[in-house]
């Protein structure tokens, strides 16, 4: 059967309330979503400091919903900017968000671990890590692998932390002024048809103030229920992993290898 990933961005103490009201409005469509949650502090709130919120992510993870880790603090650290190429196509892409695009690994690893450690103290163990604006440095791949993370995904694929391995996914975001995925809502539909008539995979990436526009609301809203209804799976990210990535099932008895980025 064909699946289907809803994934919901930037889940946070300061979009507590968007947050919900997504989740709600996706449970009547029976989707299963993967929540990407911010450990760190984001826009003057932390997780930890949170309680009723931690609650919340408890109870819809009790539902089927995953517990995502994204990012650490979702803000690029300008320590790590250079005059480089790459630093300015980041900042054009990530537009500030690209917190782990220029990491070295020591600075990703630590910053994966503190994120990690937040998590757990909340009562999550996320098996995924999803960097903001989907911007990784090579560094931040071999850091996911060594701290134990199962998958990552960019804009384009799904990624197999451990052995490397890739699998091309198309997302597609409602987003307008998005540069890193499918802009509007014509392009998306077109997507959408190459994607239901081949049988592939999907991801449909939500961010909370997709809410604040009817127009994008009901863009997501009609894309879910389409594919939904022609018999695609709601399924988390872990498990659209366990699907695209089927010897990963069994736990890697050899050290891991090398991340071959292409
Ligand atoms: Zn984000």
């Amino acid at each position: 059967m064909s699946q289907i990933v809803v994934s919901l961005h930037d889940v946070a103490p300061a979009t507590a309330e968007l947050s919900r009201r997504w989740l709600d409005l996706l449970e009547t469509l029976g989707v299963r979503a993967s929540l990407l949650v911010i450990p760190g502090r984001w826009n003057g709130q932390d997780l930890s400091k949170s309680p009723a919120f931690v609650d919340w992510l408890h109870a819809a993870e009790s539902r089927g919903h995953e517990i995502v880790q994204h990012g650490l603090l979702h803000t690029r650290d300008k320590n790590f900017a250079t005059a480089s190429r790459r630093s300015q196509v980041g900042q054009l892409l990530g537009r500030g968000c690209q917190e782990f695009w220029e990491l070295p690994y020591e600075e990703a690893f630590k910053r994966l671990i503190q994120g990690k450690s937040i998590m757990a103290r909340c009562g999550f163990q996320p098996t995924g890590f999803v960097a903001p604006a989907w911007m990784m440095s090579e560094g931040t791949l071999d850091a996911l692998r060594d701290t134990g993370f199962r998958y990552t995904n960019n804009h384009t694929h799904l990624i197999n932390t451990q052995t490397g391995a890739k699998s091309l996914v198309v997302v597609t975001s409602q987003r307008p002024r998005s540069l890193l995925s499918l802009p509007g809502v014509a392009v998306t539909n077109g997507i959408a048809k190459y994607v239901e008539t081949r049988g592939k995979p999907l991801r449909i990436a939500i961010h909370p103030a997709d809410l604040m526009s009817p127009r994008l609301r009901e863009a997501n809203l009609k894309l879910i229920t389409q594919f939904l209804s022609r018999g695609y799976e709601s399924v988390t990210y872990d498990e659209m992993c366990t699907n695209e990535f089927p010897s990963s099932v069994e736990p890697e008895s050899s050290a891991p290898k090398k991340i071959q980025l292409t």
